[in-house]
């Protein structure tokens, strides 16, 4: 039972950086529970926000209605440079954030090897402070990928769907040589071996900090969200 509807905030350095890394986790949800998506990319290129449009439609199951590009936010930074635009980007985060209250955020992990990734986890830490943050993994060259301490389980159907999308809505990436059907569905397998998953398959999130609220509150429980309680209710409180 979740928070209807659940509100997720998704952040990726790059366009197609949500999809590879909670695709499959979006599905399942989107596919059965009520949740409200922001969608919120760094870097792009026309090209590749055409691209990140149309697949977040797609991945939300939702064509051009209220899940449009109203809550998919596609910034321009360079690609690569990241950190080095510093000021810029976090102006970026500090103006997101009047604008979202999200239940959970999905962000990379500060443990990423990639300096771009790792500076929207930094960001997304800095800027919420009272919120369920999980960070997603990416798998490429650096080679960082490691243990990870929540899983979420992808049916079959959902992981075929997952790289069917991506295949469909990332031309500009077919030519890279890891961008195939066997690294995703790998990733998911070995992850799904770790979750003990029923279908096999599962995308797996680092889940830093965690607030328990044992014992419920009237003063801060909220109805209704009873599997995220005491973790989306505030860490430092
Ligand atoms: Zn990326």
């Amino acid at each position: 039972m979740l928070r209807q509807p659940l509100r997720i905030l998704a952040i990726g350095a790059h366009c197609d950086d949500i999809e590879i890394g909670l695709g499959g986790t979006l599905l399942e949800l989107a596919r059965s529970e009520d949740v409200e998506v922001d969608w919120f990319v760094l870097t792009s290129t026309p090209e590749r926000a055409q691209e990140t449009l149309a697949s977040a439609d797609s991945f939300l199951g939702r064509h051009g209605g209220q899940y449009g590009s109203d809550r998919v936010r596609i910034h321009d930074f360079r690609d690569g440079f990241l950190p080095y635009q510093g000021i810029e980007v976090k102006e970026a985060f500090e103006a997101l954030k009047a604008h979202v209250q999200p239940d959970v955020i999905f962000t990379h992990s500060r443990d990423d090897s990639h300096q771009d990734h790792r500076f929207v986890a930094e960001l997304t830490w800095n800027t919420w402070r009272n919120h369920l943050i999980f960070e997603y993994e990416i798998p490429k060259y650096d080679g960082d990928l490691g243990p990870m301490s929540a899983y979420v389980e992808v049916s079959e159907e959902h992981v075929r769907e997952k790289w069917e999308l991506l295949r469909r809505h990332y031309p500009s990436q077919h030519s890279r040589q890891w961008f195939t059907e066997d690294t995703f569905r790998g990733l998911m397998r070995l992850r799904g071996v770790e979750a003990n998953a029923p279908s096999g398959y599962a995308e797996a999130f680092r889940a830093r900090k965690l607030l328990m609220d044992l014992v419920p509150r009237s003063s801060s429980s909220e109805a209704g969200i009873p599997v995220f309680a005491g973790v989306s209710e505030g860490l430092s409180r």
